[in-house]
């Protein structure tokens, strides 16, 4: 049987407004627990909730970056239930009308462009936190949390592998970054995900019973959790059972998901607008003013990646990544005089994986994009080799000299390019191998390929790397006869 898997993504982000959604207590990540809750965060008798305009104004950026129809006016309601990081007995969210409608963002996946919808986006207030490690047998409660601006982004069940999935989700992540209206730091809660999933047999038209994987919080576990879920469903059903609506967790020790609540056991959440808030009526001058204010946005940076500095696609997808990481991009290629692809393998290869392997940012990146663009050209103009280019990479990494000239000159490791120097060199490596050279001579052209990379190698050894290798080739090619 041939199975169609179907997903859907809710992504909560929480927006980077300085104070909550709908009083003035500090949204600062890993206060002391309950500094920063005021009686409107804590829903006391008679106090009025007042909205935020920046949170406003983050998710008109969202739905202009998703291209999408704005909601002129948005209503606030009340989402009840009970649970203890929630003292008002309920959350205050969107429902009917959201403050952005139907929209769209385009991914990227094996090298193919699909264009994912978007459903909507509507704010909301995040709820506390149950603590439970540090007590036991109690659970703490911090409401530092509660009334955190939240937008929830609703996707249309589009995605048809965790793979796209999760460049959905990256491709959310990144914009939300672009825009500017969250850190998007997963580890800490910024951004987090819920993944719906069901299967059907292929060319089915219906879709099958979904199950909703809450709170998934990285790429990796989204991408693990949805095949889990996956190959669960397709058990289940290829062994007659049936699949259940239901809320599932998902366990990454055992790569798992377990179901938290069936459709049956679902909430009724008896939404209602909320009395204490006007509607929200967008002012189109405020809108244009937004939209003018638009940075490029990933795609578009992505597609003129491509265009002007005619990047390979898989190139400029990993740049456009982050924003900041293509800002690093464009720097090093001005300062490497236009030179586009070295900057980007540089770029992809030493600085991501350096940054990587000591947990840094681009942002803190030891190496400069002018210190980069400065060894690239030497390595451009024949001073120094592409070997010799790693070390002097690793020394500016290190903070050893101010730029690649001064590393180069201190440490002395400018690239011979004398030839009668070379020859030199060629010389005594012939002499000190003469049953080599005589094999050598010997052997078939076929056959002379890995010894003729025997000398180079010596030569490049006797001039601790300096030689030209271009030059060493076409020397000892002469010599060697
Ligand atoms: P609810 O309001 O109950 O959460 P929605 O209709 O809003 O349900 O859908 C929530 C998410 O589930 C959306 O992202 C949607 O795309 C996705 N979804 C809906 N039906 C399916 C399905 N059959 N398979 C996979 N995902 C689905
Ligand atoms: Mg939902």
């Amino acid at each position: 049987m041939t199975w169609e898997v179907v997903i859907g993504l809710e992504i909560h982000v929480q927006l980077n407004t300085k104070s909550k959604i709908f009083s003035g207590s500090s949204t600062a990540f890993g206060a002391a627990p309950n500094t920063q809750a005021s009686l409107i965060d804590l829903g006391m008798p008679g106090v009025l909730p007042v909205l935020n305009k920046e949170a406003v104004r983050n998710a008109v950026r969202f739905g202009l970056g998703i291209n999408a129809e704005l909601g002129r006016k948005s209503v606030f309601a009340r989402k009840n239930y009970f649970y203890p990081d929630l003292p008002k007995g309920y959350q205050i969210s969107q429902m009917d009308l959201p403050i952005v409608g139907k929209g769209f963002i385009d991914i990227t996946v094996d090298e193919k462009i699909k264009r994912v919808n978007i459903t909507r986006a509507h704010l909301e207030e995040d709820a506390g936190k149950s603590l439970h490690e540090d007590f036991s047998g109690m659970t703490g409660i911090d409401l530092n949390r509660a009334g955190t601006p939240l937008l929830e982004i609703v996707s249309e069940p589009d995605m048809r592998s965790a793979k796209e999935a999760v460049a959905y989700a990256k491709a959310i992540h990144a914009l939300i970054r672009y825009l500017d209206i969250s850190d998007g730091n997963m580890a800490e809660g910024s951004m987090r995900c819920d993944c719906n999933v069901s299967i059907r047999q292929k060319g089915e038209e219906k879709f099958g019973t979904r199950r909703e994987i809450k709170n998934v919080n990285s790429f990796k576990f989204i991408e693990k959790a949805i095949n889990s879920e996956i190959e669960w469903q397709i058990d289940e059903l290829e062994s007659g059972r049936a699949i259940h609506q239901a809320t599932v967790l998902y366990n990454p020790d055992t790569n798992k998901t377990r179901a938290m609540r069936s459709k049956e056991e679902a909430n009724d959440y008896r939404y209602f607008p909320d009395p204490d808030l006007l509607p929200v009526v967008l002012d189109e001058g405020m809108i244009e003013e937004i939209r003018a204010q638009l940075p490029e946005l990933p795609v578009a940076k992505r597609e003129r990646f491509i265009r002007d500095y005619q990047l390979p696609e898989y190139d400029a997808g990993v740049l456009v990544s982050d924003r900041e990481l293509a800002d690093f991009f464009e720097a090093t290629v001005k300062a490497a005089n236009g030179a586009a692809k070295p900057a980007s393998n540089w770029i992809m290869m030493d600085v991501l994986g350096a940054l990587n392997r000591t947990e840094t940012d681009i942002s803190a990146s030891p190496i400069s994009a002018a210190q980069l663009g400065g060894l690239i050209n030497r390595i451009n103009d024949n001073t120094i080799s592409g070997k010799i280019g790693k070390q002097v990479f690793q020394a500016l990494w290190d903070g050893a000299g101010a730029s690649a000239d001064e590393i180069i000159e201190t440490q002395g490791l400018k690239q011979e390019s004398d030839s009668g120097a070379i020859e030199a060199l060629i010389d005594s490596v012939i002499a000190a191998n003469p049953q080599q050279v005589e094999q050598y001579r010997a052997a078939e052209e076929a056959k002379r390929g890995k010894m003729f990379g025997f000398f180079v190698g010596q030569v490049m050894k006797v001039s601790q790397g300096k030689a030209n290798p271009g030059q060493v080739n076409e020397l000892l090619k002469k010599k060697l006869g």
